[in-house]
């Protein structure tokens, strides 16, 4: 039997993104071991049960131990703290990936962390649902979506490709670019549209309650597809946003200008105008479809 492309991963962080990796790992056999970490014992019991892992910890520095491969999939929020507690059980060579919705973060507060030797390659697997915890993980989550890794600039070639070739054994489509860019990328895409939600479903949800439940009752009208979205995890969310605000911030403003170019032309009856729009954004739906990323 061929040797797994990694002796022993660390899953730091083991909810719907870690759990989905481990399955693959596990599927594939790509790992000699895995080991999970999470904070909460309810979180380490439900992978056990689950027999997704071949142990599990709450102490990251434990699971880090002897890895030579280390994924953070926790909240953005937490990976300072957990490069500070893994850095002194890392060994020279060690592989300490990500799979984090914003990249910047990994170059500039989590590399600086970690002993010299230790190999950081930020990514990112585009894929996921609004749902979270380990439970509601699946290995095929990952086909055919994209994973972005934003290698650091210089860094050495083998670590970034042995991360794409895992990446690539979840039938993911692997590309790389420079962090900031992914992160701009990912603000228009990913990271808008959820804050478009989280505001429609605020906005209806503010509205006086006799009104709320018509809301509801006719939700099949489109607002039922940002709830989906506005479902999504408020401490992933709250990272995110925080994390990336310059570039937040950025397409924010765009969008702002745009909202109020649509408003003056349904104000003026420029109906021309609107369809213009609508036809536009139509074909990009279609591309989408082409592309099959729908
Ligand atoms: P999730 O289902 O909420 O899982 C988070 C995991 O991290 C849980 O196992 C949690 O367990 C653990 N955790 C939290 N803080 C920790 C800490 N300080 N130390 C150790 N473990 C900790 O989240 P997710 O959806 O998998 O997202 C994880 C990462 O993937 C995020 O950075 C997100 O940006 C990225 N991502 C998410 C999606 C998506 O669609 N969900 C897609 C692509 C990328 P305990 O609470 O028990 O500690």
């Amino acid at each position: 039997m061929s040797e797994p492309l990694f002796r022993r991963v660390a899953l730091i962080g083991i909810g719907l993104i870690g759990s989905s990796l481990a399955r693959v790992l596990q599927r594939d056999r790509l790992a000699g071991e895995i080991v999970a970490c999470a904070r909460r014992r309810e979180t380490l019991d439900k992978v056990v049960e689950l027999k997704i892992a071949d142990h599990v910890t709450d102490d990251p520095a434990e699971a880090a131990k002897g890895a030579d491969l280390v994924v953070l999939a926790t909240p953005l929020s937490a990976y300072r703290e957990i490069a500070r507690r893994i850095a002194p059980a890392l060994e020279p060579g060690t592989i300490v990936t990500d799979v984090g919705s914003v990249k910047e973060l990994m170059i500039e507060h989590v590399a600086p962390l970690l002993p010299e030797g230790v190999h950081v390659v930020p990514g990112h697997p585009v894929a996921g649902t609004e749902h979270s915890g380990p439970e509601h993980g699946f290995a095929e989550m990952f086909r055919d979506r994209w994973c972005i890794l934003t290698p650091i600039p210089g860094g050495p070639r083998e670590p970034v490709d042995k991360v794409a070739r895992l990446w690539e054994a979840a039938a993911m489509r692997v590309v790389e670019m420079p962090a900031e860019h992914h992160d701009r990328v990912l603000a228009m895409t990913s990271h808008l549209p959820h804050l478009i939600a989280y505001t429609i479903v605020g906005t209806a949800s503010d509205l006086e309650e006799s009104l709320k439940s018509e809301v509801i009752k006719f939700s099949a009208g489109g607002f039922r597809d940002f709830t989906r979205i506005a479902a999504s995890d408020p401490v992933m969310w709250r990272d995110i946003f925080l994390n990336n605000r310059e570039a937040v911030l950025e397409m924010l403003q765009r969008l702002t200008e745009d909202l109020f170019a649509l408003q003056r032309a349904i104000r003026w009856g420029e109906g021309d105008k609107l369809q213009e729009l609508f036809t536009r954004t139509r074909a990009v739906r279609r591309s989408i479809i082409e592309a099959k990323q729908a």
